[in-house]
């Protein structure tokens, strides 16, 4: 499996010194050659210094991050939010907050108190892929982070994306959602290639939710999945399903795309999901074995409430927690290359 991988928050500067341990003892050992760090604003930028989070981390740290990965010879990917997940729950980020003229539906505010569902159908505001002056701002931020990071790959997120091609955006109105997504991902990827690096995304709006029963969280109900066809080939698709071994790394890789499945709190999933890399791998056509790239696990809280359970100073309540999922997931991918 040419991808082995992690992703999560990247750690804030007082938890640095335990997650660094952390890639040094568990990850590397491991065989984890992949992490991807979800970095958003939690850095000093210099290009946007309005943008940067008050709790943020310093060149110098992110350096010693750097490091770490070179030594255990781990490719070390940033992802920043782009498109989509520009809010969460009753919290407007930076990007929106500081410029509200990129904000794709201007009309809807930001709730007291966040219920899902809601009358707006509000889950994350998302920026318009068509405001004029939204691209400048977005890829100074993509150079700033590759270039600390010192990556070849960067990873925009794009999950998601409920708000797009908006009635109420006066430039997206009426638009083909699926094109305005493709087009989106083609100007990041087309930014990227510039200096020669590539773009990673999650692969939810690129799935028909209806079709398939995945629903309109792990696929999209909102007609964007026919971007499928309409996205550049060399982009990365990082496949994430959670609650059931979906078989969809087949439909990304006969459409020539790369795909890694990526498992989150479930150790039974992880293990068939690995597994069932290996045999896409094996059984397919010399044409379509290296889209099946590998397997990363996936954890969405924080590094630090991560490690915490890792480590024992927060109980686990139940078997399904990323702590398991992530140990079964790599136990697994050892049996499968000792057994080839
Ligand atoms: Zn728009």
């Amino acid at each position: 499996m040419p991808v082995r991988g992690f992703c999560i928050a990247a750690p804030k500067s007082r938890g640095l010194d335990e997650f660094i341990k952390f890639i040094g003892e568990e990850l590397a050992p491991r065989g984890v050659n992949t992490l991807i760090l979800r970095v958003d604003y939690n850095y000093q930028y210099e290009s946007h210094p309005e943008l940067r989070d008050s709790d943020a981390l310093s060149k110098r740290e992110i350096k010693r991050l750097v490091a770490v990965c070179k030594k255990n010879n781990i490719l070390i990917i940033p992802q920043v939010n782009l498109l989509g997940h520009q809010s969460w729950a009753g919290k407007t980020e930076n990007l929106l907050k500081v410029y509200p003229e990129f904000d794709e539906t201007p009309l809807v505010k930001m709730p007291e108190k966040y219920i899902w569902p809601n009358s707006d159908g509000l889950y994350c505001k998302s920026y318009c892929p068509l405001h004029p002056g939204v691209h400048k701002v977005v890829f100074d931020l993509i150079d700033e982070i590759c270039d600390v990071f010192e990556t070849t790959a960067f990873h925009a997120g794009m999950d998601e994306v409920f708000y797009i091609g908006e009635p109420q955006c006066p430039r997206c109105s009426g638009r083909d959602k699926a094109e305005l997504f493709a087009g989106e991902v083609r100007t990041i990827r087309d930014h990227l290639a510039l200096k020669e690096r590539r773009l990673w995304i999650w692969g939810d709006r690129l799935i028909d939710g209806k079709a398939t029963g995945i629903g309109e969280w792990e696929a999209s109900y909102n007609n964007t999945y026919r971007a499928v066809d309409m996205i550049p080939k060399d982009v990365i698709i990082c496949d994430w399903h959670y609650e059931r071994p979906d078989q969809t790394p087949v439909y990304f890789a006969m459409k020539g795309l790369n795909v890694i499945t990526c498992p989150y709190r479930v150790p039974g999933n992880a293990v068939l999901q690995a597994q069932d890399m290996v045999k896409f791998r094996n059984y397919s056509t010399p044409e379509m074995k290296d889209h099946f790239m590998g397997m990363m696990q996936t954890v969405w809280s924080g590094a630090g409430p991560f490690l915490d359970s890792f480590y024992g100073r927060r109980p686990m309540t139940s078997a399904d927690t990323p702590v398991n999922c992530f140990k079964a997931l790599y136990t697994e991918i050892q049996r499968l290359a000792d057994s080839k």
